[in-house]
C-alpha cells in the first residue's frame, strides 16, 4: 500500500467549537477505526481538547502530513447527526457565511456538546407508588394542589409535560416526591399514536389539508395565509394526524415560548402521542432528553422556538411553522439566521412538506406565493361562523388622553365592561414611562452604555435600558443641576395599568409584558383565566398580538399606533401592518363580533388607509409593489457585514478598508455596497456599530459580493477588540 492511500484513509474535516471560518482536518491515528460522518470525537485545539462532529472524509489536506495533528478520542458509536441534517448545518454554515464550527453544534443537546452520551430515552414522568395509591380521599386537604395531582395520576402515569400542561408545578412535583407518594418513571413511547376526532373542516380548510396531505413525502412548501380565527391550528392538527398516522414525526416552530402552552394543550387534546417541547426555558436535563426523544423517533411531535430547526429528528414527515412572518423566528446574534427559512431548506433535504402559516404573512412568502413556488392557501372567513371585527380610526390630535385614552375609546372601554365582555389594550411600551427628565435643566436620563433613553420603571423603582441589561436606581435629584422637579414624560404599561386599575376598580386588569409573564406558565395561566369569559382588561405590548387566543375579547384598542409609522427601518410599513392586522385579530373570536380602535395622529397616513380598508392579500400586494421600485427584498437581496467595536471610529475604519479593497473585483457590477454607515441605535451595551450594506439583483450576485468583504476581512487584522459578522437577509433595521 502507498504512503498516499493510507493518509486518505484516516483523514477526517471536523467543525469544532471556536470561530474559525474553516473545517479542521485531522488525522486517524493508526488502530484506531476511522469515523464516520456525523460521530463526534475529541480533538486538540491548540492546547485545549474539544469535542468536534466529523463533517467529511476528504481524500487530502490542504495541512502537509508532518502539521495535520491526531483525534484523540471517537466518543460515539452510532451517527449523532443523520446525512440530511448534516447536509443542513453544510448549507446552513455556507449560506450563511458563518463558522462551521459554530453553526454544527446547535444539533447537539447540552451534554451532547460536553462530550456526553446523549441522555436517557423516553419521557420523564411520574406515578403515584404504592403510598399515593392507598392514600386516603382526605388526605392532604390543606394542599390542594398535592391533592389535585395525586388525583390527576389517579389514571396512571403521566409525562412532567404533560402535568406542566395541566396548569402543575415543578414545586408540587417536589413535594409530592418528598412525601414519598409519587416516583418517577421513563414512560414506554411504544404506543400506536392515536388522534382523537378532528373537526369538521370548512371548505377552505378542507383544501388546505387535502394539498398538504397529498404533498406527504415529497418537498412542497405550503403557504396558509388565513385571518386571524379562521382555524389555521385545525388544519395543522389534521396534517399532522396524517403524517402520525404513517409513524412520521412532525416539527412545529413557534416564535415565542409563550405560544407554546396552549399548543401543547390542543395538542395533548387531539393527540394521544408524545409532544415534546423545545425552548431556552427548559433545563439542560429535560433538554437533553427531548433532544434524543426526537432524534430516537419515540416524539411524535416536536414544538420548539426558532433554534428546534436543528433538532435531530428521525423519521422527520412535515414541518410547520407558525406565526411565520415573526421576527422573533429569527436569531440575531452569533449565527444570524432565519429559522423559517433554514425549515424550508430542511424540507427540502428530507423531501418532506413544510407549512408555513399566519395571517399576515412576510412579504417574501407573499412573493413566493405570488409566483407559484408556494402552494398558496387562503382561509378567508372565521372559522365557527365568527364575524370579522370592524375597524374605527380615532384621531386623537389635540384630544386630552387619559392614561393614552381618548374619550371615545374610554366610552368604548366602559360600554365592553359594563356589558360584561373582554377588553385588549395594546401599548408597545413596558415599564412607567420612557423618558425621565429634569424640568430646570432639560436632562435626560440616557444609558450609560446605548445611544438610547432609559425608561423609567417603578415595580421595582428603577431606569432600565431595553437594549441592554443596564439598570440604575432612581435618582432623587437632577445630576446635571441637583433639582428635584424630575418629570416622568411619556407612557408605559406600567401606568396605563395604574390609572386603569383606579378607574375599573371591580374589573380585573391583566398587564401582560415581559416584565410580568416572566414564569414559564404565566402565560398559560393567564390564557386559562381569560378564557373563563369574565370582563377583563388586558393590557400590553407586543406579546399580545402573537397567536393567543381570546374568545371573549370584543373591543380592541391600539392606544399609539404612530410609534411604528415613521420607522427608519424599510419594514417598517409591513411590520405595522402585520400588528395592526394581528391586534386586531383579536377582537371578536368568538360569536360577538368585535371592534378594533385605533389611535394615530396621522389619520392620513396611506398605510393606515390601507389597513383599515382592505385584507392581507390586498395589503401586502401594495407594499410588495413598493418593494419592487425601491429594489428591496423580495425583489433584490440584501445582506450586511457588521462591526463592533468599543472605540467610536475603529468600526468605520476597518470597513472602509474593506470597501477600498473591493476595487480588485470590478466583476460584481450589478450589486452595490453602501456604507460604512452607521446603525439606527448607534452605540449598544458600549458598542460602537457600523455596516456595510450589499444590495444586489440576486441571492447568487450578493453572496458572492460579500464572500470577498469576508475574504478581505480575514486578510487583514482587524483591532483587538473589534467584532465583525455576517447578516444575510437581515431582520434588524439597517
Ligand atoms: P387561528 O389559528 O387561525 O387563529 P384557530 O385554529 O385558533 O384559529 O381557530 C379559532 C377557533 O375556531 C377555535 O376555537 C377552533 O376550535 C374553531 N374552529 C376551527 N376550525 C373549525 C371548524 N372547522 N369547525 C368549527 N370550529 C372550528
Ligand atoms: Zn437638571
Ligand atoms: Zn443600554
Amino acid at each position: 500500500m502507498s504512503q498516499e492511500l493510507d493518509t486518505q484513509d484516516t483523514l477526517v474535516r471536523c467543525a469544532l467549537p471556536v470561530p474559525l471560518r474553516d473545517y479542521l482536518d485531522y488525522r486517524v491515528p493508526a488502530g484506531m477505526a476511522r469515523p464516520e460522518i456525523g460521530y463526534r470525537v475529541l480533538a486538540p485545539v491548540g492546547k485545549r481538547r474539544l469535542v468536534g462532529i466529523v463533517c467529511s472524509h476528504p481524500a487530502d489536506s490542504e495541512v502537509s502530513a508532518d502539521k495535520i495533528r491526531a483525534i484523540e478520542s471517537v466518543l460515539d458509536s452510532e451517527k449523532l447527526i443523520d446525512p440530511q441534517l448534516q447536509a443542513l448545518l453544510a448549507w446552513t454554515s455556507a449560506y450563511y457565511q458563518h463558522p462551521p464550527g459554530e453553526t454544527f453544534p446547535l444539533a447537539l443537546s447540552p451534554r451532547e456538546r460536553r462530550g456526553e452520551p446523549p441522555a436517557a430515552t423516553g419521557l420523564a414522568g411520574f406515578q403515584l407508588n404504592v403510598r399515593g395509591q392507598g392514600l386516603a380521599p382526605e388526605a392532604l386537604a390543606r394542599a390542594p394542589k398535592q391533592r389535585a395531582m395525586i388525583n390527576a395520576l389517579q389514571s396512571g402515569a403521566k409525562s412532567r409535560e404533560a402535568l406542566l400542561t395541566e396548569g402543575f408545578n415543578a414545586g408540587t412535583i417536589r413535594a409530592l416526591l418528598a412525601r414519598d407518594l409519587i416516583e418517577r418513571v421513563t414512560l414506554q413511547d411504544d404506543q400506536p399514536w392515536l388522534c382523537r376526532e378532528p373537526l369538521v373542516a370548512n371548505g377552505e380548510q378542507a383544501a388546505a389539508i387535502a394539498a398538504v396531505n397529498q404533498s406527504h413525502g415529497t418537498f412542497h412548501c405550503h403557504l396558509l395565509e388565513g385571518v386571524t380565527g379562521s382555524g389555521k391550528t385545525e388544519v395543522y392538527l389534521q396534517a399532522i394526524a396524517a403524517a402520525l398516522a404513517t409513524q412520521h414525526q412532525v416539527l412545529v416552530l413557534v416564535p415565542e415560548i409563550g405560544l407554546t402552552p396552549q399548543l401543547l394543550e390542543r395538542f395533548h387534546a387531539r393527540f394521544n402521542a408524545p409532544v415534546v417541547a423545545l425552548h431556552s426555558l427548559l433545563g439542560d436535563t429535560e433538554r437533553d432528553r427531548s433532544w434524543q426523544a426526537a432524534r430516537e423517533g419515540s416524539a411524535a411531535i416536536v414544538l420548539g422556538t426558532r433554534s428546534a430547526v436543528f433538532a435531530p429528528m428521525a423519521r422527520l414527515g412535515l414541518i410547520i411553522v407558525d406565526e411565520e412572518h415573526d421576527v422573533s423566528l429569527s436569531q440575531q446574534d452569533g449565527l444570524r439566521y432565519s429559522a423559517r427559512d433554514v425549515a424550508v431548506k430542511r424540507a427540502q433535504l428530507c423531501q418532506c412538506p413544510v407549512l408555513l402559516g399566519s395571517a399576515t404573512p412576510s412579504l417574501e412568502s407573499m412573493a413566493n406565493a405570488e409566483s407559484g413556488r408556494y402552494q398558496w392557501h387562503r382561509l378567508t372567513q372565521r372559522a365557527a361562523g365568527a364575524l370579522p371585527p370592524s375597524k374605527n380610526l380615532i384621531d386623537i390630535r389635540g384630544l386630552a388622553l387619559t392614561a393614552g385614552l381618548s374619550p371615545e375609546l374610554e366610552a368604548a372601554v366602559d360600554g365592553t365592561l359594563g356589558r360584561g365582555e373582554q377588553v385588549l389594550l395594546f401599548l408597545n411600551r413596558r415599564g412607567y414611562a420612557p423618558t425621565l427628565l429634569c424640568q430646570d435643566c432639560g436632562w435626560v436620563a440616557e444609558c450609560p452604555q446605548c445611544d438610547a433613553r432609559q425608561t423609567l420603571h417603578k415595580q421595582p423603582p428603577r431606569l432600565q435600558c431595553h437594549h441592554c441589561a443596564n439598570t440604575q436606581p432612581l435618582p432623587r435629584h437632577c445630576p446635571g443641576c441637583r433639582s428635584t422637579r424630575l418629570l416622568s414624560s411619556g407612557l408605559g404599561t406600567e401606568q396605563t395599568e395604574q390609572v386603569l386599575r383606579h378607574r375599573y376598580a371591580d374589573v380585573p386588569i391583566h398587564r401582560v409584558d415581559s416584565d410580568t409573564m416572566t414564569g414559564r406558565h404565566a402565560m398559560a395561566m393567564l390564557s386559562r383565566e381569560v378564557t373563563q369569559g369574565e370582563a377583563c382588561v388586558l393590557l400590553g405590548t407586543q406579546m399580545l398580538t402573537k397567536g393567543h387566543h381570546f374568545p371573549g375579547v370584543t373591543c380592541v384598542g391600539i392606544l399609539d399606533a404612530d410609534t411604528l409609522l415613521f420607522s427608519p427601518d424599510f419594514r417598517g410599513e409591513e411590520r405595522l401592518a402585520q400588528l395592526l392586522t394581528q391586534v386586531g385579530g383579536r377582537a371578536g373570536r368568538a360569536m360577538r363580533p368585535g371592534t378594533v380602535h385605533i389611535q394615530t395622529r396621522h389619520p392620513e397616513h396611506p398605510i393606515l388607509a390601507t389597513v383599515m380598508n382592505d385584507t392581507w392579500s390586498g395589503i401586502s400586494q401594495r407594499l410588495l409593489e413598493q418593494r419592487r421600485r425601491q429594489g428591496l427584498p423580495p425583489r433584490g437581496s440584501l445582506a450586511a457585514v457588521r462591526c463592533d467595536s468599543p472605540k467610536a471610529q475603529e468600526g468605520y475604519t476597518f470597513l472602509e478598508t474593506l470597501l477600498l479593497s473591493l476595487a480588485k473585483h470590478p466583476d460584481c457590477r450589478e450589486t452595490r455596497v453602501i456604507g460604512p454607515l452607521q446603525a439606527p441605535l448607534a452605540r449598544r451595551a458600549g458598542l460602537h456599530r457600523w455596516h456595510l450594506m450589499v444590495i444586489g439583483p440576486s441571492r447568487a450576485r450578493v453572496h458572492a459580493r460579500v464572500k470577498q468583504i469576508v475574504a478581505a476581512a480575514l486578510a487583514t487584522r482587524p483591532p483587538a477588540k473589534l467584532r465583525w459578522f455576517v447578516d444575510i437577509d437581515p431582520t434588524e433595521p439597517l
